[in-house]
Order: structure tokens, then sequence, then C-alpha cells
């Protein structure tokens, strides 16, 4: 089996633990009262009786199953593994079985934000879990597009919704940048392609589906130097990613890698060099 099939056939082995009434009786059960690692073992006889069960043989089959992948024993009776408080939150996340249209504008909706290419006012769209800022009059803005769970828009105007899910890319992407996937916590790579005309980079995670293209300051801004020598020229760094100026970027060598980016800000212009990983060389700022 290549490494593929291996966790194709892991993904399936996980998910079918589910499909039975009485393995998930148990694992609501275990989850009722989860307390991250502070959540009381609950005991056989109480998880038997929390889910109605007589049959103690039938039982004991289907908490076996469970058994190291979902469900650990501990001293005092069963606790519920990571494996499924993560697909539990991901279920409240995402609210799976609730339709789109319940929660989520389906339509653009006006943002109180510009393009930065046209000065036209950008819109909210929200299509398969991840939310766009685009552009309500032109096509030259690729437009801003990153996954934000469904339900981040509970209790949300579209305008927050555009300014939290800017904040949370901000955040992931400043941790992929430096080597951990903000979803699996596995390591990541950086490809800053260096074909001529690319103003992105790309990263992604080593074994999840994490993949984000984005331009080559957004993942910087959350280093520390560059954050402070970016603030002291005059950029705003609470405005999300499209309204920060659009730096010049420049291939100073490619062996071994050095892009320079050039921002100017209101009082000078910061210039960043960083190498083929994105770890920063050197900054220098000309007021
Ligand atoms: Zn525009
Ligand atoms: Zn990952």
């Amino acid at each position: 089996m290549s490494p593929d099939d291996e966790s194709a056939a892991a993904v399936r082995d996980a998910f079918s633990l589910l499909g039975h009434e009485i393995r998930l009786e148990i694992l609501l059960a275990l989850l009722e009262d989860w307390h991250a690692v502070y959540t009381e073992p609950r005991s056989y006889a109480e998880l038997m009786d929390a889910i109605g069960m007589r049959d103690s043989g039938k039982f004991n089959y289907h908490l076996d199953k469970l058994r190291g992948v979902y469900v650990r024993e501990v001293e005092g009776g069963y606790v519920p593994t990571a494996a499924v408080t993560a697909l539990y939150r991901a279920v409240l996340a995402h609210r799976p079985a609730e339709r789109p249209a319940d929660q989520t504008p389906s339509d653009p909706t006006p943002i109180d934000s510009r393009c930065p290419r046209c000065d036209a006012g950008a819109v909210l769209r929200y299509e398969r879990g991840f939310v766009t800022v685009a552009c309500s009059a032109c096509e030259e803005w690729p437009g801003f597009t990153y996954p934000f769970p469904k339900n981040g828009f509970a209790g949300r105007s579209a305008d927050a919704v555009a300014r939290e899910t800017a904040r949370r890319a901000r955040f992931h992407v400043g941790l992929a940048r430096t080597g951990q996937c903000p979803f699996c916590a596995g390591t990541t790579t950086v490809d800053p392609c260096l074909e001529d005309g690319a103003d992105a980079v790309e990263i992604s995670c080593d074994t999840c589906t994490f993949l984000v293209g984005i331009d080559p300051l957004s993942p910087l801004v959350r280093d520390g130097r560059v954050a402070a020598v970016l603030a002291d020229i005059g950029v705003d760094l609470e405005r999300p990613d499209w309204e920060l100026p659009e730096p010049t970027v420049r291939i100073e060598s490619r062996e071994p890698v050095r892009i320079a980016l050039a921002v100017e800000g209101d009082t000078g212009t910061v210039t960043i060099v960083v190498d083929g990983s994105l770890t920063v060389r050197s900054i220098d700022v000309d007021r």
C-alpha cells in the first residue's frame, strides 16, 4: 500500500466506526461532560446507564470498537480521545447539517471597505465554507478568500465577518510560514513561486489539505520586527490585508533565494528581504 492508500484506509476506518447508533450514543455521552484535559472519566456502569443499555455483551462489543480510536480507558473509567473531540468541534464550527441559507448570506453583501484597485465598494460572499471579499465593480482585483467556519457568522454583521476572516487568515498564515499547519499541526512547505510576474507565495501543509496562495507581505506581518517597522512608517496593521499598502516585489537573487519587498507607508519606506522559506534576512527603513 502506498502512504496515500494507507491514509485513505485510515480515514475510511475512522469514519465507519461512527456509523452505529450505540457507538454514537457512547461518544455523545462522553462528549456531554467534556472539559478538555479536566474531563472526569465515566465508569463502565455509568456509561451503560447514560445510554440506557441493559445488554452488557453488546455494550462491551461496541465500546471495544471505539477503544483506542475515540475512547480511552483511564483510571476511574473512560474519556473521549483528541480525535473525537476534534471531530465534535468541526461539526460545531461548520454546522454541516444546517442549510447554508439559515445563517449565511448567499448574495454578495456590501461591506465598509474599498477595492484596492478601483476604489469601488467591496462585497462579501460566502461559498462552500469560504469567505470572499471582492470588488463590486471591477475584475482587476483577485480579492481575498479564506475558509471561515459557518459558526463564525452567528451574532456578527458582514463587516465583522470580513474583519474576523482577515484576522483569522493572518494568524493562520503567520503560523504556517514558520512551519506549523494551523489545522493539523503538521509541517509546512513554503513555495516562493519565483516565476516571472508571480506576485504570490504558496504555503501548504505536508499532511492535510491546508493550502494558501497569498501576497508575500501577508505572512510576514505577524513577525515582531516586521510589525514594528511597518507601524513605525505609519502602516496601520489593524487593517485587513487588502487595505495594507501593496508591496513592490523584486527577486534579488535566485541562488540563494532573496526576495525584496518594498512597502511604502505614510512616513517612509521599509524594505524587507526574505529567503526561499520566507524567513526575514534583513530589514531596512528609509524615512
Ligand atoms: Zn475594483
Ligand atoms: Zn495540516
